[in-house]
């Protein structure tokens, strides 16, 4: 394109313009010029990639402006990594499970909007059991949690270079990782929170980003329930995983999916970081090396819920979280007891972190089975089968491919925050993983999208 006014690096476009020069004689904007009725059927003002959270509410906010907007989904839902299954009788969250600190949050906003039922999850009812089924005073609990936390405040105390959050704790405090209620709580909190494993989280940076206030809620209704708002008059391909994205400076993009050719001015891309990893979908011009090497370096986390249904419930039904200090780190060390909010007779169980990445290998049922050998690690050999179980495996989900990001040993906090430049001014990354301060979220997911559809509004009047 030749038009004057978009000669300057940071430039604004009227976005008829941009339809103009899209359609106008001679316009090619790729290798792959579309038709004039292509064009005229496909053209539109902004693509976005993906259908999860951050890619919705980029969507959502800018048709809100009167933005022609087309969200390409590789699934045949939306949602991404927010994903409801109600086929146990109660809300299994596939994906994302809680709002975590829900006052302030824009998700809780969300949820009030659809007027969905929270329940508050109670961070203080657990039982905890040793190896063996023997349970853990919560006196020792506690003060175990103080010490770790001491090492934590140690471990900033004294390092001024990164390393792994593991040779860090070698280093100031041996005796932690030796510890078996502390290493419980290095997987069951710290791993969990994270998604990466202690041999690979940065001891720098792990813990650095920031939460919203209040305990934790789940959605009654279903999490995926807040999606509803976001999709509201926005226009999804489903089932149109895109596998190119050609940019370029000044003359827009052309995305591939399925076959077809989309055009328009700017394209959001909330491919989540695993899916930019395995560069299953090109860029052309090849991404930045400031970008490729942010998706190279940063890491994708692991996370593996099991939900087992049985007939009736063995197990205290008012306390709400079980944790067993499995010997593998990462082995099923956490349930949710869904009894303490539904009628079901559910355990979630979940594994993280390294754990959670070798056992999603294998088939469902012997995943239900490893974790049924934990639970009858807490309440017998004698204890039922269950009668019916929902397994998740992201790391298999070729439009995942992991849980969520974390900050890998030597990454920074701009790994993250970089992806926030838009690239040529035609192409935008936004999702989970483009934002430190809330990565692995999905209020991160959300805020990101907010952030990419100003962006495009300062690009395209
Ligand atoms: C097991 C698990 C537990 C979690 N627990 C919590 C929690 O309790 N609380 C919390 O706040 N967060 C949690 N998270 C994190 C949260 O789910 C994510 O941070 C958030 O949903 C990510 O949203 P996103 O839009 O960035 O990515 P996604 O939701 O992954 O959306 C990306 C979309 O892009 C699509 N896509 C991928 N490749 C292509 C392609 N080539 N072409 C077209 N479309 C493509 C995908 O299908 C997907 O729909 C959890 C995540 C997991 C996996």
């Amino acid at each position: 394109m030749t038009d004057p006014t978009v000669s300057n690096k940071k430039r604004t476009l009227n976005r008829r313009q941009i339809l103009k020069g899209v359609l106008g004689i001679g316009a090619c904007m790729s290798a792959f010029p579309l038709t004039k009725a292509q064009a005229l059927k496909r053209d539109v003002d902004v693509i976005v990639i993906g259908a999860g959270v951050a890619g919705m509410a980029a969507a959502q906010a800018l048709v809100q402006e009167g933005y022609d907007v087309l969200v390409l989904e590789a699934k045949g839902i939306i949602g991404g990594r927010l994903k409801t299954d109600w086929s146990l009788g109660a809300p299994f969250e596939v994906g994302a499970g809680w709002i975590h600190g829900p006052v302030g949050n824009p998700i809780t906003d969300l949820a009030k909007s659809v007027q969905a039922k929270s329940f508050v999850t109670d961070d203080d009812s657990s039982f905890v059991f040793d190896h063996k089924g023997g349970e853990i005073e919560d006196k020792i609990i506690t003060n175990k949690f103080k010490d770790l936390m001491r090492v934590y405040k140690k471990i900033d105390d004294t390092f001024d270079s990164d390393q792994s959050l593991e040779k860090a704790i070698k280093r100031v405090s041996p005796q932690t990782l030796e510890d078996p209620v502390s290493r419980w709580m290095l997987s069951a909190y710290t791993e969990f929170d994270t998604g990466g494993s202690i041999e690979n989280l940065s001891a720098y940076y792990f813990d650095e980003d920031e939460a919203f206030d209040g305990a934790d809620v789940v959605l009654l209704d279903g999490y995926d329930s807040i999606l509803e708002p976001l999709a509201d008059k926005v226009d999804v391909l489903l089932n149109h995983p895109v596998d190119n994205i050609e940019y370029e400076a000044g003359d827009g993009v052309t995305v591939h999916a399925n076959g077809e050719a989309f055009e328009a001015y700017a394209v959001v891309c909330t491919c989540p970081l695993g899916v930019l990893k395995s560069k299953k979908v090109k860029f052309s011009p090849a991404l930045p090396s400031r970008i490729q090497k942010k998706i190279d370096r940063l890491g994708m986390g692991n996370v593996t819920k099991a939900a087992l249904k049985f007939e009736s419930a063995f197990w205290p039904i008012d306390t709400q979280y079980f944790g067993v200090m499995t010997e593998d780190k990462g082995r099923w060390n956490y349930f949710l007891n869904y009894r303490t909010f539904s009628d079901e007779n559910i355990l979630l169980g979940l594994s993280v972190g390294a754990y959670a990445g070798k056992i999603e290998q294998l088939p469902e049922k012997d995943i239900v089975d490893d974790c049924m050998m934990v639970i009858r690690d807490m309440f017998g050999v004698d204890i039922p089968e269950p009668m019916d179980f929902l397994v998740s495996r992201w790391s298999k989900d070729p439009y995942s491919l992991g849980a969520y990001s974390y900050t890998r040993v030597g990454n920074k906090p701009a790994d993250f925050d970089d992806f926030a430049d838009p690239v040529e001014d035609t192409l935008i990354f936004a999702g989970e993983h483009t934002t430190f301060k809330h990565h692995a979220t999905v209020h991160g997911a959300y805020l990101s999208g907010l952030r990419a559809a100003e962006q495009v509004m300062e690009l395209i009047e």
